[in-house]
């Protein structure tokens, strides 16, 4: 009996194993360069400049699409199993992808970003979301994740390390460039009026680094609905403050924010909506936000531009 199990599970492991060498040589003999698949249009971005020339990449999540409520095809089930490298962001953002990636990580490198960063950099949130995972936002966090993205090239990919070092660094230097770009646009708003009120809680982080107060509606997660009863105690707020802008983001729809401001209207104060800010997914093709550091600079001039009264 227990030779027969043995046996049994010798034939499954074999299987396995000759599974796994089948799925990984298809990817790999298609034209010899590594394949990667990324999901967020931010880690795209990252996993794009990094590979250069050497290796192809597959940005899962267009402009506009919401990680938190995207659910994958079977055709992206597909582009994750011809994939040798998946890179994710992870910290619960992807929240319909867990079993996919559970999946995915038993016969490829998977690589959750945001979950490989160190915790005490993170924000925390609640039980149910223990970090917030909109890390992106902080460029010195994307930073760590693009060292990261670098590190995981080279060792899947060796012979190709000097093109990853190299392009690593450029793309950081953007990086470097884009955050000094923020801090100068911030700098331009009067500080108590350094408030960002957006429909969901995307930019603790950017907050957090360029000194601003964040009120998102919707929470983390853009999962839960907002209520009336935040609707009004936002309204209070920005009546109370005399926040003269609220700001839409491109992949939530804009109906709360719209009842932000209708709110506002009947307290008797006026807020505009001052522009649409790129929070977790990037912007279209040709658009300054179809990249990452370019999505930092909008967002940044976005808000100094409504809030600054210039
Ligand atoms: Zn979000």
């Amino acid at each position: 009996m227990r030779y027969a199990n043995l046996w049994i599970g010798s034939v499954l492991v074999l299987g396995f194993l000759l599974l796994a060498a089948c799925s990984g040589e298809t990817a790999a003999n298609e034209n010899g360069r590594l394949q990667i698949v990324a999901t967020t249009g931010q880690i795209a971005d990252a996993a794009r400049r990094v590979a250069g020339d050497a290796a192809d990449v597959t940005g899962l999540l267009g402009p506009g699409i919401d990680p938190h409520l995207y659910v994958p095809t079977e055709g992206n089930v597909t582009t994750f199993s011809e994939a040798d490298v998946i890179f994710y962001n992870g910290l619960h953002l992807e929240a319909q992808m867990a079993r996919i990636m559970e999946q995915m990580a038993k016969s490829k490198v998977v690589v959750a970003l945001g979950d490989e960063l160190p915790a005490a950099q993170l924000l925390t949130w609640d039980a149910n979301t223990p970090y917030d995972p909109h890390f992106w936002n902080d460029p010195t966090l994307f930073k760590t994740a693009v060292e990261n993205i670098r590190g995981t090239l080279i060792a899947a990919d060796p012979a190709n390390a000097a093109v990853y070092q190299e392009n690593a660094a450029k793309y950081m230097a953007e990086i470097d460039a884009a955050d000094t770009y923020a801090q100068e646009q911030i700098a331009r708003i009067p500080a108590d009026k350094r408030v960002m009120i957006t429909a969901h809680d995307a930019f603790g982080y950017f907050a957090q680094r360029y000194g601003l107060e964040e009120r998102g509606l919707q929470g983390i997660s853009t999962e839960s609905e907002a209520g009336t009863r935040d609707v009004q105690a936002l309204a209070d707020f920005i009546v109370a403050r005399q926040i003269p802008a609220i700001f839409i983001e491109s992949s939530v729809p804009p109906g709360t924010i719209e009842a932000v401001q209708a709110a506002v209207r009947a307290k008797g104060f006026e807020v505009v909506i001052g522009g649409e800010l790129f929070s977790d997914a990037l912007g279209e093709e040709g658009h300054e936000a179809a990249t990452y550091t370019g999505m930092l600079r909008h967002n940044a001039r976005t808000l100094a531009e409504a809030l600054a009264g210039e």
